[in-house]
């Protein structure tokens, strides 16, 4: 039976939502309640009564759960950036295991392996057998030893206190009331000393900052990128105006930070959400910076896709190599390539790597990157993945061993899966920032002559609740095949889940 609102229950949480939210029940009816743990019995004060679900407020933690962890940020609870930072982090990481299982089982209609797990907890994977078998195993999360400090892009949003003076910081959860903080621990040592730098000059100029409301004052955002392997740096002011007053005073002091490699504004003078609308104006140095990922070199723009967490990223692309399963012969497609980390990563073990990407400064980026590390046998399109592969294959007999996707959050595209299918690579690596539109593709892949080897996920953002994985995905005989055949005819079904799914990339 429904609670009614404002009512105080006591539940046992025993599990986790999509968004991190605790989940229990009172006489069977479900209530979502922010910042409580798995395990912990909570006293929670029912806020909002749906008809099969509700939401309710954590008001005290009776008892807690084993895997509750203290906050460390003061501001964890307000805002909205890590949704389960009180959670340990072992524990975040068996629940993303788990929420890759689940949406694997549940939307791509896959056994996962049984995984066996001996005494002293060691647990033994095996891949999957030559056979087509659906049953698939799922490694355990790549997870950080140093889960903090990990993100090397930045965005603060600036406005005013009840006192008038500039803040940075972040939104509260769903609202846009800015909470101050100039030193997130997810983010860099450094993008406090340029906050604090870029308050400091704004108080003594007397600029001010943006207030969404009134459309008046200048100063929007500021975003912050930094390469960890060479620890260059760049900042971008977004501004309501077209120049910056007192700029050389602010220069000299952004100048003095180390790495600082280029100061940027852009305008923005719209009513929106939308944090950058129009160009990057260099005011200072450059507009880009350059990073190195096991050797590669790399140079990304303001408007490029790059990944957030570096270290991780490392492990991420090595697994997308390992199961490339790269010779030095083979011809390799690698979609939605971005600035071509991954492009290049493979072209040192490959014959031959063919790049596709939406956004034409990426690959801009990508092909002076493949120009830094002396690599030829690559080359870049530029366009939507779902058009330029079925054109290149139908007109020029676009041909790959290998071909390793990378989609944003709403996956590929049904048209690009069935040309993929018509290409018969040999192996297809999906490395996918969503395990549900995941599974939905990995379906339809594994219904069409692709078994699934093994499925790794990595923990690229701790804290969240999102989670990266890479899959090896092989191409079973033609006779395996013919007798699969008959189940494409089903393909339309699977498509219909795809509408919900979200369009931009998990970081932006
Ligand atoms: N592989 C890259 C980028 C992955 S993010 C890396 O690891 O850095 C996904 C990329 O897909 C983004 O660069 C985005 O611009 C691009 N993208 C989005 N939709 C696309 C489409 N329909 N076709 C090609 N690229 C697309």
């Amino acid at each position: 039976m429904a609670p009614s609102k404002n009512e105080t229950v006591t539940i046992r949480i025993t599990d986790i939502s999509q968004n991190g939210e605790g989940i229990g029940k009172t006489e069977g009816y479900t209530l979502f309640v922010k910042d409580a743990v798995p395990g912990d019995l909570a006293e929670v004060l029912v806020t909002k009564v749906g008809k099969t679900y509700g939401y309710g407020r954590l008001m005290h933690v009776a008892e807690a759960s084993p895997h509750r962890a203290a906050c460390r940020c003061p501001i964890a609870k307000a805002c909205g950036g890590c949704q389960i930072q009180q959670i340990d982090y072992e524990y975040q990481l068996k629940l993303k295991e788990k929420k890759v299982i689940n949406d694997l089982e549940r939307i791509g209609g896959f056994t996962v392996l049984q995984i066996s797990e001996a005494e002293d907890g060691t647990r033994t994977y095996k891949e999957a057998e030559e056979s087509m078998d659906t049953a698939i195993p799922v490694l355990p999360v790549i997870g950080m030893e140093h889960p903090w400090r990990y993100r090397n892009k930045a965005q603060y949003p600036v406005g005013t206190d009840k006192m008038g003076n500039p803040i940075a910081g972040f939104y509260a959860g769903r609202t846009h009331s800015i909470i101050p903080c100039t030193d997130c621990l997810l983010g860099t040592e450094e993008n406090r000393d340029i906050l604090e730098k870029i308050l400091d000059w704004m108080k003594k100029h007397h600029i001010r900052a943006y207030d969404e409301t009134s459309g008046e004052g200048l100063i929007r955002h500021v975003l912050v990128r930094k390469g960890f392997a060479t620890g260059e740096i760049i900042v971008c002011l977004i501004i309501n105006g077209n120049r910056l007053p007192a700029q050389e005073a602010l220069i000299q002091e952004l100048t003095a930070i180390p790495g600082m490699k280029g100061i940027t504004i852009s305008k923005n003078t719209e009513k929106t959400n939308v944090i950058m609308k129009g160009p990057v104006r260099t005011i200072w140095g450059q507009d880009y910076i350059e990073d190195t990922i096991d050797g590669v070199r790399f140079r990304i723009s303001p408007a490029s896709f790059y990944q957030v967490n570096p270290m991780q990223t490392e492990k991420l692309y090595r697994t997308a190599l390992e199961y490339a399963g790269l010779t030095g012969t083979e011809d390799v497609i690698d979609l939605y390539c971005g600035i071509g980390t991954i492009s290049l990563f493979l072209a040192r073990h490959a014959k031959h790597v063919t790049g596709v990407e939406i956004v034409p400064q990426a690959i801009e980026d990508a092909r002076k990157n493949a120009a830094l590390n002396g690599l030829t046998n690559v080359d870049f399109h530029v366009g939507k993945a779902e058009e330029v592969v079925p054109r290149l294959y139908r007109e020029e007999g676009l041909h790959a061993d290998v071909v390793v996707v990378d989609p944003p959050r709403k996956g590929c595209d049904e048209k690009l899966l069935q040309t993929m299918i018509q290409m018969t690579p040999d192996r297809i690596v999906y490395v996918s920032c969503d395990p549900a539109t995941m599974s939905r593709d990995l379906k339809m892949l594994a219904a069409s002559g692709y078994q699934i080897k093994k499925v790794q996920p990595v923990d690229q953002f701790c804290h969240t609740v999102h989670v990266e994985s890479c899959v090896l995905l092989e191409r079973v005989s033609n006779r395996k095949v013919d007798s699969y055949v008959k189940l494409n005819v089903k393909m339309a079904d699977y498509y219909r889940i795809k509408d919900s799914a979200e369009t931009e990339n998990v970081e932006e």
